[in-house]
Order: structure tokens, then sequence, then C-alpha cells
């Protein structure tokens, strides 16, 4: 085993939240909790990242906001649509969600979401 300061950085894909390993030349990713087709748990944990390739442990960087980013995403019918990287932000996903026709249910965001900018006016103008 083999303490860094390297620091994996959480992201999601296709709905499941993943951290490609840091290590230079090393193309591996894990995923968090338990795979629900293999049974197989990530490397992938609240704190630290362990690749099962070249056997690396470090940190994670999570966002602060990982409920809102996987409500948001949750709200999008195809697995496949569901991504998140940094920087993006929430409001950035509500938008891409509102551009294909997905909009907020009365409960996303802990009962309400604010709308601004392009979105809102694309919004009042009936664009989308
Ligand atoms: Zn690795």
């Amino acid at each position: 085993m083999t303490t860094t300061m390297l620091q994996a950085v959480a992201r999601v894909h296709w709905g499941r939240w993943i951290a490609d390993c840091p290590r230079p030349g090393c193309v591996n990713a894990e995923h968090h909790g338990r795979d629900a087709v293999t049974g197989h748990v990530g490397g992938l944990t609240g704190g630290r990242f362990r690749c099962a390739h070249c056997l690396l442990v470090c940190e994670v960087v999570w966002p602060a906001d990982v409920d809102d980013i996987s409500r948001v995403l949750a709200s999008r019918p195809v697995p496949a649509n569901r991504n998140w990287a940094p920087p993006e932000t929430v409001h950035d996903l509500l938008v891409e969600n509102l551009v294909h026709g997905i909009l907020p249910d009365a409960d996303a965001l802990g009962g309400g979401f604010q709308v601004s900018g392009a979105a809102r006016l694309a919004l009042e103008s009936g664009v989308i």
C-alpha cells in the first residue's frame, strides 16, 4: 500500500460516483459503494480512494453539495445522461435539465430551487 499527497476527485459517471486514480500512468477509476450488477465494492469511500490496480491510497475531494447533485441527476430518465464533474454547479445541472425538458418536482433540492440567469429568462419567455 502506498500513501501519497495525490488526491482523487469525485465525479459522477452514468449516475454513479467514481474517481479516477490520480497516479500518473494509471488509468483506473474506482466507484463508490456496491456495484448493482457484480456486487463488487469500489475503492471510493467517503474519505479515501484505494486503487485496485496500482494500490495507491489517497484522500478524495468531494463537492460540498453531493446530495443536491445526486438528486438533480436522478431526475434524468437515462442513466447515461447522469454525469457531473467539477467545476459544474447544481445550477448548471438544473439548466441542462430544463433545456432538455426535465422540470424539477416540488421536492427538488429540499422543497424548492432558484432558477436564475439564462434559464429563468428561457423559462419565462417559453423557450424551454
Ligand atoms: Zn491507480
